[in-house]
C-alpha cells in the first residue's frame, strides 16, 4: 500500500487524500488549523463554466460531473441549482468560448428575465447570460463531508520541511513529527511555494490579499421574505456600476449574499502588504458597489472573509502541478470549483509519478485571453 502524505486540508488537499483513498493509498493530511480555514473560507463558491481557455472549460465540466457524484456519495446537495448569471460586454465572449461545449447549457438572458433572476440588481439594459447548470458551491456542506470520510487521516501539525531521504522516501518534518512517506502532495495554499523550493521546485505564485463581504438581503414581497433563496451566482463585468470587475453567491441560508470585486492588495512572499490600508478601501469600494449595483442588499457588511489569494503568472484562473522525485506541489487560483477533478489529478500523480498533460506548468491551463 502506497504511503501518501497531503499536506494542507483546503478544499483541495481534501479532495486529494479523499481521492487517494478511493484508489487504496495510506494517506495522512498534514493541518493545523480547521479544515477549509484558509483560502477555502467563507460559506460560499461561484461555480461557473465560463473561463478564456477552452482546456480549462473542459476540465470544469468533468468537475461538474464530479461535483455530482459527491452530492451522491455524501447525500448533500453541494452546488445549488440556481445557475450563474454574468453581465458585461464579456458575455459574447464567453458564449462563444462554451458554444462547442455541448453538455454545458448556456443562454442569453433579456434585462425582464435577468430581473426575475436577479431581482437584488439595480436597472440593467445590456448583455447578460445564464449558465444553466453553475451555482452556488456550498463550501461548509463540501469540506464538512469530506472531513468526515477522511477520519483517522488527520495528523494536526504545522509541516516545517520535505525532503527526499538518500535511503529512498521523503520525509515530512512537522513540530513534533519526522515521517517518511512514498510521495507526498503540497496542496498547502500560500504555504505550497516555500515548502517546494526548500524541496527544489520552483512555484511561481504572487501572492494577495482579498476581502469579500456579506450582505443580508431585503425582504421582497415577490420572493415571500427568503430574498435569496433560488438566486443564481453574479459576475459583473460591464463596468455600469462603477466596477469592471465585481461577483456575488447567496449563502446556504438563503438570507445572505456575499460579494468581492475583483481586485486584491499585492504581497510580499512572507506575507508583507505592499500596502496596508488598501484591503479596508477595497471593503469600502465593495459597499459603494453593493449600494449602487444591489440595492436589494442591505448596504451595512455583516460579515468579512479576508483572504490569502495565490496567482501564477498566466492568469486569474491559471493552475499547475508540479511534480518530481515523490513530491508534488498544486498552485492556482479559483481552485474550488476545480476541487474534486484537481483531488483525481493529484491522486493519479501521487501513485504514478505522472502529471495529466493539461496540467503540467509548460501548459499554462487557464492562461487568460490575449
Ligand atoms: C474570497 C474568495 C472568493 C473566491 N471565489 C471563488 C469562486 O467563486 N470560485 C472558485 O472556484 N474559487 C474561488 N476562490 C478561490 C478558491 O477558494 C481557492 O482557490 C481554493 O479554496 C484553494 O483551496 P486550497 O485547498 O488550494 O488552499 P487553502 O484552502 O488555502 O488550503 C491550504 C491549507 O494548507 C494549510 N497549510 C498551509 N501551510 C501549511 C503547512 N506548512 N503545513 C500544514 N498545513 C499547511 C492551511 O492551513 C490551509 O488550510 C475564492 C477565494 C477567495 C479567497
Amino acid at each position: 500500500m502506497s504511503r501518501v502524505a497531503v499536506v494542507g486540508a483546503g478544499i483541495v488537499g481534501l479532495a486529494a487524500a479523499h481521492a487517494l483513498r478511493a484508489r487504496g493509498a495510506d494517506v495522512t493530511l498534514c493541518e493545523p488549523g480547521p479544515p477549509g480555514g484558509g483560502q477555502s473560507a467563507g460559506r460560499s463558491r461561484i461555480f461557473r463554466h465560463a473561463h478564456d481557455d477552452p482546456r480549462l472549460v473542459a476540465l470544469v465540466a468533468r468537475s461538474r460531473s464530479l461535483w455530482r457524484e459527491w452530492e451522491h456519495e455524501f447525500g448533500v446537495e453541494l452546488v445549488s441549482r440556481d445557475g450563474a448569471v454574468a453581465i458585461g460586454d464579456g458575455v459574447e465572449d464567453k458564449l462563444r468560448t462554451l458554444e462547442p461545449f455541448d453538455g454545458i447549457p448556456v443562454r442569453r438572458l433579456d434585462p425582464g428575465e435577468l430581473h426575475d433572476r436577479l431581482p437584488l440588481l439595480a436597472g440593467y439594459e445590456g448583455p447578460a447570460m445564464l449558465d444553466v447548470d453553475g451555482g452556488a458551491i456550498r463550501t461548509v456542506a463540501a469540506v464538512g463531508a469530506l472531513v468526515s470520510r477522511l477520519e483517522g487521516t488527520m495528523l494536526r501539525e504545522h509541516v516545517i520541511s520535505v525532503g527526499r531521504r538518500t535511503s529512498g522516501g521523503v520525509e515530512v518534518r512537522t513540530g513534533t513529527t519526522a515521517r517518511t512517506f512514498d510521495h507526498v502532495v503540497l496542496c498547502a495554499g500560500r504555504g505550497t511555494a516555500a515548502l517546494a523550493r526548500g524541496a527544489g521546485i520552483d512555484v511561481p505564485v504572487a501572492l494577495g490579499a482579498h476581502v469579500r463581504l456579506t450582505f443580508a438581503t431585503r425582504a421582497t414581497p415577490a420572493r415571500g421574505g427568503t430574498a435569496a433563496a433560488g438566486l443564481p451566482t453574479f459576475q459583473d463585468g460591464s463596468g455600469t456600476f462603477g466596477e469592471t470587475g465585481a461577483y456575488g453567491a447567496p449563502d446556504p441560508d438563503g438570507r445572505h449574499f456575499s460579494v468581492g470585486l475583483s481586485a486584491d492588495t499585492d504581497a510580499a512572499p512572507d506575507g508583507a502588504l505592499a500596502d496596508p490600508s488598501e484591503l479596508a478601501a477595497l471593503a469600502d469600494r465593495t459597499v459603494d458597489y453593493v449600494r449602487r449595483a444591489l440595492p436589494g442588499l442591505e448596504p451595512a457588511p455583516v460579515d468579512h472573509v479576508h483572504c490569502w489569494v495565490t496567482r501564477l503568472p498566466w492568469g486569474d484562473d491559471g493552475v499547475g502541478i508540479w511534480s518530481a522525485d515523490g513530491i508534488t506541489a498544486l498552485a492556482g487560483h479559483n481552485l474550488f470549483k476545480q476541487a474534486p477533478v484537481l483531488g483525481e489529478a493529484l491522486a493519479g500523480t501521487a501513485l504514478t509519478g505522472t502529471v495529466p498533460q493539461d496540467l503540467r506548468p509548460g501548459q499554462r491551463l487557464g492562461r487568460a485571453a490575449g
